[in-house]
C-alpha cells in the first residue's frame, strides 16, 4: 500500500466512526474518536476509550491522560505525531465508565481495519483493555513493560505489542508513573526488536510487504552497545 492509499483506508475508516451507530455509545457522544498520527508510522498507541476531552474535540488523548502521555514519549525523544494513537473503543463511555464487553467487540472492527492498514512492526497497549485484546487473560501487573507477539485477528501478523499501563492511572498514583516511565523507556529497544522480527517472518500471504523505515547507523550502534540508550525514531 502506498503512503496516499494508507492515508486514504484510514480516512474511510475515520468517516465511518463519526457516523458508526453500531452500538449503545454512539447515543451519548458529542464526537466520535477515531484516532490520529502519522500514517507512515511503525508504532501505533492503542488506548481505552475518549475522554471528557476528547469526546469534544474528536481527537484522541487530548486531556490530562494525553498530557501523561505525551510527558512518557517526550522522556524518550518521541512526540505523538510520530505515532498512530487509536482507542478500544471510539466513543465516550458515559461518565468515563469502564467499555462494556459488547461495546468493545462492536468496535473492533475499526481497530482491525487501521492495524491492517497501517501494519505497524509495535503496538503499545494503554491500560487493561487495550492490553486484552493482544494478551486475553494477562494481568496488566505482571505484564506491563513486557514484549510478546499481538495475536491479531487481522492485518499485522509479524507485529509485536508491548504493554504499559494506562496514562490516567499513572496520574492517580505516582509508583506508576514511576513504572510507566521504565516501561517507555524500553519502548524504542522493543521496536527494535520488532522490527527484527518482521525482517525474519515470511510475509503472510494476505498482506502486501512493506518498506522497511532506515534505522540510522548511530542508533542501532547504540543499541549494541547499550540497550537503554534513547533512540530517536524519525
Ligand atoms: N483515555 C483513553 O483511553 N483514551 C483517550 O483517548 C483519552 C483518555
Ligand atoms: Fe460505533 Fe465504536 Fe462508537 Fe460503538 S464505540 S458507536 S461501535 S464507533
Amino acid at each position: 500500500m502506498t503512503e496516499a492509499e494508507r492515508r486514504r483506508a484510514l480516512d474511510a475508516v475515520g468517516a465511518e466512526v463519526a457516523v458508526c451507530t453500531r452500538c449503545r455509545l454512539h447515543q451519548t457522544r458529542i464526537k466520535a474518536v477515531p484516532g490520529e498520527g502519522d500514517t507512515a508510522t511503525e508504532v501505533m498507541f492503542v488506548g481505552e476509550g475518549p475522554g471528557f476531552n476528547e469526546d469534544r474535540q474528536g481527537r484522541p488523548f487530548v486531556g490530562r491522560a494525553g498530557a501523561m502521555l505525551g510527558k512518557l514519549l517526550a522522556s524518550i525523544g518521541w512526540a505523538r505525531e510520530d505515532v498512530f494513537i487509536t482507542n478500544v473503543v471510539k466513543c465516550r463511555p458515559p461518565d468515563n465508565r469502564d467499555p462494556e464487553p459488547d461495546e468493545i467487540a462492536a468496535c473492533a472492527p475499526y481497530l482491525s481495519r487501521q492495524i491492517e492498514v497501517l501494519d505497524p512492526a509495535l503496538i503499545v497497549t494503554l491500560g487493561r483493555f487495550s492490553m486484552a485484546r493482544f494478551n486475553p487473560g494477562a494481568r496488566i501487573g505482571q505484564v506491563h513493560g513486557t514484549l510478546r507477539p499481538a495475536h491479531t485477528d487481522a492485518g499485522a501478523p509479524h507485529a509485536l505489542a508491548y504493554f504499559m499501563y494506562h496514562p490516567a492511572a499513572a496520574l492517580r498514583d505516582p509508583s506508576v508513573e514511576a513504572a510507566s516511565m521504565r516501561d517507555i523507556a524500553g519502548v524504542p529497544a522493543a521496536l527494535l526488536e520488532a522490527r527484527k522480527v518482521r525482517s525474519t517472518a515470511q510475509p503472510s500471504p494476505a498482506v502486501a510487504p512493506r518498506e522497511p523505515t532506515p534505522l540510522p547507523e548511530t542508533n542501532d550502534q547504540n543499541y549494541q552497545t547499550d540497550p537503554t540508550d534513547q533512540l530517536t525514531l524519525f
